[in-house]
């Protein structure tokens, strides 16, 4: 069949809205039919090259929508379905996944070139190119073939935009603050970053039981945005929140750090390591440029010494299966903000200007609504 398609071809290249070929889908596989598509940054990231993948690529890996087929072999949803589609596949039998870490499921190895866990590419082009979808997915499709292992069926209830964000912007977020930094009751947090991902981290650690909350963003939208998720304080500037947080512990400093910036800098993993205090954690979720070093630190009086820990992770070590469907039910009674996190949405032939929106900070989350 054939599906209008928002693609990559070359690295600092606009997106490109083209018609593509689409394959029925392999015994493991389901051709959904996408509703709503969230615009994260890591797509952006592809892009302008900050990350490096097998192009051409069909951009999108936020995405709920109707199942429209299955394989053979497919057991996990039906047609009629509605999904999510995690950005992270979850087979449920790798050694990981057998020991709950869906998060480091082996399927997610070739989630930069889109090559399906069957083998091969399922979308093609006019000149004969396979593209794969970005994390396997390919949700700036209007159809798209994924393995089974991305799909997560929800109820019918849940508006699909909404859904869309669980994919991959509000479980990297919130899980962050609740489990790979590990919050607890009355602990400070500082938050370097409050766009799409950061304020899930706020709503996370307001979850967990923070006490002080304290968001450091220079733009004026997504502070006053982070105050309505959680926070309790909020910065322009690094400096401005170390000198709070002295204040607020009585120089014991944070006990976290999360750094969900837009794109990874030394700075910022600096700043956050000098924030917390001793026995205290940075947790890093912001991805960084290719090539570029992002962590400069003195092991001593950073980390000997101070028994300081940097966690990296994927996901916000949620696990899609378990996690994605526990954020719609806490969405559906009110204990989660979802709605509020969409600022604007947009036709597929607008995405170039979504993204332009997205970097000039005039978006805590974009979504795409195909026709
Ligand atoms: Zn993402
Ligand atoms: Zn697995």
């Amino acid at each position: 069949m054939r599906t209008r398609a928002a693609v990559l071809r070359e690295p600092g290249q606009p997106w490109q809205v083209t018609e593509l070929d689409l394959d029925e889908p392999g015994a493991e596989e389901v051709r959904i039919r996408f509703v709503a598509a969230g615009m994260c940054h890591s797509d952006q990231h592809m892009r302008t090259g900050h990350s490096v993948g097998r192009l051409p690529m069909v951009g999108g890996h936020e995405g709920a929508g109707v199942v429209e087929a299955v394989g053979e072999h497919v057991t996990r949803v039906r047609v009629g379905d509605h999904v999510v589609c995690s950005f992270i596949p979850a087979c449920g039998t790798c050694r990981y996944c057998a020991t709950g870490r869906q998060n480091l499921c082996d399927q997610g190895a070739t989630m930069l070139t889109g090559e399906l866990p069957g083998g091969g590419f399922r979308f093609h082009d006019d000149t004969g190119a396979d593209l794969g979808g970005m994390c396997m997915l390919g949700t700036f499709s209007q159809h798209a073939v994924v393995g089974q292992a991305s799909c997560v069926p929800i109820d019918h209830d849940i508006p699909f935009p909404v859904a869309a964000l669980v994919g991959c912007g509000v479980p990297t977020g919130w899980g962050t603050a609740v489990y790979a930094a590990g919050v607890r009751p009355g602990e400070t947090v500082v938050i370097f970053g409050a766009g799409g991902v950061g304020t899930n981290a706020v709503q996370g650690a307001r979850h967990a039981g923070a006490r002080h909350i304290i968001v450091v963003d220079p733009v004026a939208l997504k502070r006053d945005n982070a105050l309505k998720f959680g926070a309790t304080h909020v910065f322009a500037d690094a400096d401005a929140a170390h000198a709070a947080v002295v204040e607020m512990t009585r120089g014991r400093l944070a006990d976290h750090a999360i750094c969900t910036v837009g794109v990874l800098e030394a700075e910022v993993v600096t700043r956050a390591a000098a924030i917390v205090g001793k026995g205290a954690q940075v947790t890093i979720t912001s991805v960084g440029r290719s090539g570029e070093k992002q962590i400069q630190l003195a092991a001593n009086g950073t980390v000997v010494g101070y028994q300081r820990r940097i966690q990296g992770h994927v996901f916000g070590m949620c696990n899609p299966l378990y996690d994605i469907p526990r954020l719609l039910r806490l969405y559906r009674e009110g204990q989660l903000m979802l709605d509020e996190l969409i600022t604007r949405t947009y036709r597929l032939d607008e995405i170039e200007q979504g993204y332009q929106d997205l970097e000039d900070g005039r978006l805590i989350r974009g979504v795409i609504l195909h026709d």
